[in-house]
């Protein structure tokens, strides 16, 4: 059934909604704006009119109006996690990636069962709770079952004050039957991103193997979703091609799901190209995205889905990252390599055999400290996926607002574990002190949750929530 073009990517459709908002006055992108901070997200048309912002005093009331979706929805919590990249044998030729089949630069390395569970020995000690992991399209003897032993690996390292509590997983698309045994893995979100919808390109930059085929993963959340995996996350990588075109592309990505199968996906990824190793796509990328057209897009899309999470990873910088968090991202990678095995030998931090370069090096707990300076919640929670809250089930949730009766207690009391456990003094002292403050400032039955989990851990249990 999807060998068949992926006709829900509609370009001309696409181009007719660019061309015809091309010249939104500001009359109309206000009332866009006062539609958006109603919580109800954005049809195309509105999101064409946004992409095309130009105005600084008009680009300023975007960014208002994001940042208060955002703290509405979300409160001041980020979530954070850990790439695991276990692998990067790759039978596919992405010209934008180190990983690619014919780069001889890099030295190719499929991590043991072993040498995984060294790793996640290494991050569970930073503190980590979540990890998302990662793989080129080309698994060692054992196959497609690499992938499952990896996963089974990973949940069963248990050191001095943890364990993984979920697996995410970016790996190249499955078959339906292998979704199936993928979700029996018990895994978090399985994230995918189609790098680009446009197919012009997509052919250009896709020069061998099986990823060449843009239905075949085009398709693949249709296929996941079928396979009962309701927890998914989809993704453009920035620079390839025009990101107005991508946005609106996506969005009709998002939409179809949400028709087929009555949700859309959990989370967006908004990665930009970064140099990689051998890749002079990487290093020139044709379609570049302005630091201020990438808060753009994150603030758009905020608006456009507000319940779906943004990721942002350790590709961008410190401060691109400290100045768009207002803007609407909800997860951040942190303290990532992505070199297999990079975490255990973590004195090779510039192997060139990462996949891209990173644009944040700092350990965790700098980025923990950093966030909480500026009153940000880190969070590690993973209550919602445990207690079977995923899908429908948590837009069920998500949606009147509820989220923030368990999100706002669950981050506080994960935070405070991170605190106790693995944290320097000096972020402790922080960390503390931004708990009381923020407990301080909420009330009613989120208050009294949130003092209750926390007096919890300090009394020195582990893993609570609500
Ligand atoms: N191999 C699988 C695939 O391609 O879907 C999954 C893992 S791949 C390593 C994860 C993602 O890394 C890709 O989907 C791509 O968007 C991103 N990526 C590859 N090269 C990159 C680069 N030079 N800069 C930023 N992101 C990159
Ligand atoms: Fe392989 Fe994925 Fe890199 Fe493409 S992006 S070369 S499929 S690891």
């Amino acid at each position: 059934m999807y060998n068949v073009p992926a006709d829900f990517i509609n370009e001309q459709k696409v181009w007719d909604v660019l061309n015809a908002h091309k010249t939104a006055d500001s009359y109309k992108i206000r009332e866009i704006l006062a539609k958006a901070a109603e919580m109800k997200g954005l049809d195309m048309e509105d999101v064409a009119a946004l992409t095309n912002i130009s105005d600084p005093v008009l680009l300023g009331e975007l960014f208002d109006t994001a940042n208060q979706v955002k703290e509405t929805i979300y409160g001041k919590r980020l979530v954070l996690f850990a790439p695991l990249y276990i692998s990067n044998l790759c039978s596919n030729e992405c010209l934008y990636c180190a990983f690619r089949a014919t780069n001889k630069d890099i030295v190719r390395n499929a991590l043991t069962q072993e040498q995984i569970a060294k790793e996640v020995e290494v991050l569970i000690n930073h503190g980590h709770k979540r990890i998302l992991m990662v793989a080129g399209e080309s698994y060692p003897n054992q196959g497609f079952q690499y992938v499952l032993d990896s996963i089974k690996t990973i949940y069963e390292v248990k050191s001095e004050h943890g364990e993984i509590r979920r697996v995410n997983v970016n790996i190249a698309p499955l078959s339906t039957e292998e979704f199936v045994e993928l979700k029996k893995a018990n895994i978090g979100t399985y994230q995918i991103f189609q790098e680009t919808y446009h197919r012009e390109t997509y052919k250009k930059v896709h020069l061998g193997g099986k990823k060449r085929d843009y239905n075949w993963r085009a398709w693949s959340l249709h296929r996941a979703m079928e396979a009962g995996i309701d927890d998914l996350g989809i993704g453009v990588l920035f620079g390839l091609f025009d990101y107005r075109f991508e946005i609106l592309a996506m969005m009709q990505h998002i939409r179809e799901l949400e028709k087929q199968f009555g949700v859309g996906p959990h989370t967006i990824s908004v990665p930009r190209l970064e140099p990689a190793t051998g890749s002079d796509l990487a290093a020139h990328p044709p379609f570049p995205v302005s630091d201020i057209d990438f808060r753009k897009i994150v603030a758009i899309l905020r608006l456009a889905v507000p319940y779906t999470g943004i990721i942002m990873s350790t590709r961008e910088t410190a401060k691109m990252r400290r100045e768009t968090f207002a803007l609407g991202v909800s997860q951040i990678s942190a303290g990532s390599r992505t070199n297999p095995g990079g975490y255990e030998h973590e004195e090779d931090e510039d192997d060139p055999s990462g996949q891209f370069s990173l644009g944040d090096h700092r350990p965790l707990d700098e980025v923990i400290q950093d966030v909480a300076k500026m009153g940000y919640i880190p969070s590690f929670c993973t209550a919602c996926y445990r207690l079977g809250r995923t899908g429908q089930d948590f837009m069920d949730l998500a949606k009147p607002g509820d989220i923030k009766l368990h999100c706002a207690p669950n981050g506080l009391s994960s935070f405070k574990e991170y605190l106790q456990n693995y944290a320097t003094p000096e972020t402790t002292e922080i960390g503390n002190r931004l708990i009381r403050e923020t407990i301080a400032g909420m009330d009613g039955l989120a208050k009294q949750r949130a003092e209750k989990l926390v007096k919890r851990v300090e009394a020195g249990r582990d893993d609570v929530y609500c």
